[in-house]
């Protein structure tokens, strides 16, 4: 097992910020995709060791210790079985081309963001983390237009958590973007806060509005294929890391039980 945790002294969960005594664990990709195996993992940035854990073997997934119990509970209730529906969907697809999922969109937005939140050692949070926070906390707030959200076909054995990564093209900080990826073989879920893809993959954004608990048809492109080690390492780009960039993950995935 990998888990992160944080600072001793900082015992207030990530998502509802109410001081708990005992955190509990959150694996980050969700366990049901698949974050539930062993593998060797490093920071996605730097040679250095992550945190304070010296190992650099995993098993039984990648967990973060960093919400209360209650909330750990309502993310899984409220928005894991959207996710583990898109994603064994996909998985266990053998077509090549389109598929069509009858999935709640809105609900996996509002998860993915859950787990963002989870995945940092601190309780505090960047403007952005904020709104990731109140979507997932309050299915009923509308998610705000500047929420780009992109399912992508990865098909790689690697797991990759990363956070609060800025790429910019050219010099133009107006043309930044604030991106927060999750990847994990077949799918990376990637959220920036502009429409970073363009029309090259499909912008969940036209799924803002709708209700987190609607399930509706979308049809997913598994030709469009998401190249290796992007959009971080894209070299046409200048990345710019956050603070908490430093301690994104990549894993790869030696063994998995599902
Ligand atoms: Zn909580």
């Amino acid at each position: 097992m990998i888990t992160l945790g944080k600072n001793p002294d900082d015992r207030i969960c990530n998502l509802c910020l109410n001081p708990v005594n005992l955190l509990s664990e959150d694996h980050v990709p969700p366990r049901c995709t698949g974050n539930n195996g062993e593998g060797i993992y490093s920071n996605c940035f730097t040679n250095l060791p992550i945190l304070t854990i010296p190992s650099s073997i995993y098993s039984e997934g990648i967990s973060y210790r960093t919400i209360c119990h209650g909330c750990n509970n309502l993310l899984g209730s409220r928005y894991d079985k959207a996710i583990s529906k898109l994603y064994g969907t996909v998985r266990h697809s053998s077509k090549k081309l389109n598929i069509e999922l009858k999935i709640r969109p809105n609900a996996i937005m509002r998860g993915t963001m859950g787990h963002f939140i989870a995945a940092k050692t601190t309780h505090k949070m960047s403007v952005a983390d904020e709104i990731f926070r109140q979507c997932t906390n309050q299915p009923e707030y509308e998610i705000p237009d500047t929420i780009h959200f992109y399912v992508i076909f990865n098909p790689l054995k690697e797991i990759r958590i990363i956070r609060d990564i800025m790429m910019m093209a050219g010099t133009n900080t107006d043309n930044a973007s604030i991106l927060n990826i999750i990847k994990i073989d077949p799918i990376a879920m990637i959220i920036s806060d502009k429409p970073f893809f363009g029309s090259f993959f499909m912008d969940w954004n036209c799924y803002t509005k709708i209700h987190w608990q609607k399930e509706i048809k979308i049809i997913l492109n598994l030709t469009d294929i998401l190249p290796q080690g992007m959009p971080e390492n894209d070299s046409r780009f200048v990345r710019l890391l956050g603070k908490y960039a430093y301690e994104s993950i990549c894993a790869t995935i030696e063994k998995r039980t599902a």
